[in-house]
C-alpha cells in the first residue's frame, strides 16, 4: 500500500554487477525499505557493502537487476529512457562527495543548470528561485564568483543549492561531508536538517562518520549488501 507521504518503495531489489562471463556477482540481495516525506536518514555501513551501488538505483541512475522501485507510488522498472530522464529531473536531487560544479560558470548559473537543462534559457521566476536557494544556503553575497574562487565548504553548500533548484521531492547524498573538515561536515549536515525542515523534501545521505550518523532520525545499515538493521535513532540533547 503507498501512503501519500510516500516518496521512495523499495520491495527486493536485487543487482548483480556482470564483470565478465560467468563472474557475474550480486551486490545487494533484496532490499526493502520505503522513505518518506519527512525523513532524514543515514545509510550507512562498511566500505564495499553497497551503499553508493544501492543510492545509484534510487537516483534512477542505475537500474536494479531485479525488484522494483516506485517513485512516489509509480513503478519505475518500465520506464523508459526519456521518463526515467524526466522524473529523476523532476523529483530526485543529488549531492556527491565532489561537487562536480562547473568552473567555467558562475554560481548563480551552477545552480540554475538543471533548469536550464530541462526548460533551455532560464525565466525570471527561475532566477529569483536561484537567488532565494544561494540566500537558504547562506551565499547570496557570492552569486558572481567561479567554483573555484570558493572554500570546500561553500563549493558544497552551491551543489546543496543547486540540487534543490528544481524543489525535489528526495534529496540523494553520496559521503557529501568526505571531502571537509569535521567543522564544516557538521555545518553542511546542519543545512540538510534545514532543507528537510523547511523544502518539505526527504533526505537520504551516506556517511562513514557516526557521529554524523547519529544527528539523523533513521540510520539504514547496509553489511554485505543486506540491510543489517534501519532504526529511528532518540534526538541527542
Ligand atoms: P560502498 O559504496 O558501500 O562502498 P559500492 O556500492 O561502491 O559500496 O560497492 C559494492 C560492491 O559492488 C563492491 O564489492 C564493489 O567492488 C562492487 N562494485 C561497485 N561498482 C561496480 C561495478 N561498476 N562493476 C563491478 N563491481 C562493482
Ligand atoms: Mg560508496
Amino acid at each position: 500500500m503507498s501512503s501519500s507521504n510516500e516518496v521512495l518503495r523499495l520491495s527486493d531489489i536485487k543487482k548483480s554487477y556482470n564483470i565478465g562471463e560467468p563472474n557475474e556477482i550480486e551486490v545487494l540481495h533484496g532490499i526493502n525499505f520505503t522513505i518518506e516525506r519527512h525523513d532524514f536518514a543515514a545509510l550507512i555501513g562498511p566500505s564495499g557493502s553497497g551503499k553508493s551501488t544501492l543510492l545509484n538505483l534510487l537516483g534512477l541512475l542505475d537500474q536494479p537487476t531485479s525488484g522494483e522501485i516506485y517513485l512516489m507510488g509509480e513503478p519505475t522498472s518500465q520506464m523508459d529512457d526519456a521518463t526515467r530522464t524526466h522524473r529523476r529531473g523532476q523529483r530526485i536531487g543529488f549531492v556527491f562527495q565532489f561537487h562536480h560544479l562547473i568552473q567555467a560558470f558562475t554560481v548563480l548559473d551552477n545552480i540554475l543548470m538543471p533548469l536550464i537543462m530541462a526548460h533551455g534559457r532560464p525565466t525570471k521566476s527561475h532566477i529569483e528561485h536561484a537567488r532565494a536557494l544561494l540566500d537558504a544556503v547562506g551565499l547570496s553575497q557570492l552569486a558572481d564568483r567561479k567554483p573555484n574562487q570558493l572554500s570546500g565548504g561553500q563549493q558544497q553548500r552551491i551543489a546543496i543549492a543547486r540540487a534543490l533548484v528544481t524543489k525535489p521531492a528526495l534529496l540523494l547524498a553520496d559521503e557529501p561531508t568526505g571531502n571537509l573538515d569535521s567543522q564544516t561536515a557538521e555545518e553542511i549536515f546542519e543545512l540538510f536538517r534545514q532543507v528537510n525542515r523547511e523544502n518539505d523534501c526527504a533526505v537520504l545521505l551516506v556517511t562513514h562518520d557516526p557521529r554524523l550518523s547519529k544527528t539523523c532520525d533513521r540510520a539504514i545499515r547496509l553489511v554485505d549488501g543486506r540491510i543489517e538493521s534501519d532504526e529511528l535513532l532518540q534526538p541527542s540533547t
